[in-house]
């Protein structure tokens, strides 16, 4: 008897900063070496969606980073997204215009914002994201500022994820495929802690507690800016494929492409 459903190719793309084109046209190289299709995007975080000059001032960063970026001539419909886009938040973002959404939600023609916490299906899937990284300060807070009050807070309030984020994200109890900006902690395996040697602390745990309770079969996450893979064991005795992303700028490095096979299994396709 034939598949039912022939294999799906998606991919995964680390930390955008504003650079659409660049990441459209790593996936365009693909598809024309390949002659194969993608049907969907995600995207770790930092993609930097900015609107406009006004976006920008809602963003936590020294101000040498505060560049529009290109999504302006997509959210004007100037330019089209290929492919549709899932994105999480990371730790520079607009906030003022993010934070419209907190639940998630289409913010322009293909993009998509999982919102603080969301999960969404796709071609069978269940994927799960969690927007922003763990701060100690930010993780007791048990509600964010109001958006109206943006423009009198300091934006690094709008970096972290909160307790009842990581809650909510727990009520979900299981994932195919976890998003995530800052990387789970103890994800690097011991022959590799050579190339992290310079880092005091890598990753968080409450990440770590997502995995272990949502057992997903692939973990993605970006910020650190470092290209690396990894299998974990989980208690379950199930494994989490770790892809984590470079930057756009790292071109290749930035970018993995997954198959699904009709099995629902997950391969990432390596180049050989
Ligand atoms: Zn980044």
């Amino acid at each position: 008897m034939s598949n039912l459903r022939e294999d799906i190719y998606f991919a995964a793309v680390g930390d955008v900063h504003g650079d659409i084109y660049m990441m459209l046209n790593l996936l365009k190289k693909w598809k024309f070496q390949t002659g194969k299709s993608l049907s969907f995007i995600l995207q770790v975080g930092d993609f930097e969606p900015h609107r406009h000059q006004k976006d920008l001032t809602t963003m936590d960063s020294p101000s040498k980073y505060k560049k529009l970026g290109d999504f302006p001539d997509f959210y004007r419909g100037q330019a089209k997204l290929s492919y549709p886009v899932y994105f999480i938040g990371g730790n520079h973002e607009p906030h003022g215009f993010l934070e419209l959404y907190p639940n998630g939600g289409k913010i322009s023609d293909n993009c998509y914002y999982f919102g603080r916490v969301g999960a969404i299906d796709l071609a069978g899937l269940k994927i799960v994201g969690l927007s922003g990284i763990y701060k100690e300060n930010l993780f007791e807070l048990t509600t964010r500022p109001p958006l109206k009050e943006i423009s009198t807070t300091s934006n690094s309030i709008y970096i972290g994820f909160i307790e009842s984020d990581i809650i909510q994200a727990l009520e979900y109890e299981r994932a195919d495929i976890l998003v995530l900006h800052e990387w789970p902690a103890n994800i690097t395996a011991a022959e590799d802690l050579e190339r992290f040697l310079e880092y005091q602390n890598i990753g968080n745990e409450y990440a770590s507690l997502l995995i272990e309770a949502l057992q997903p079969k692939l973990v993605l996450c970006g910020h650190m800016h470092q290209n690396y893979r990894n299998t974990i064991s989980l208690p379950s005795e199930a494994e989490s494929y770790i892809c984590c992303l470079a930057n756009i700028k790292q071109k290749q490095k930035s970018i993995a492409i997954f198959c699904l096979t009709p099995a629902q299994e997950i391969i990432e396709l390596i180049e050989s």
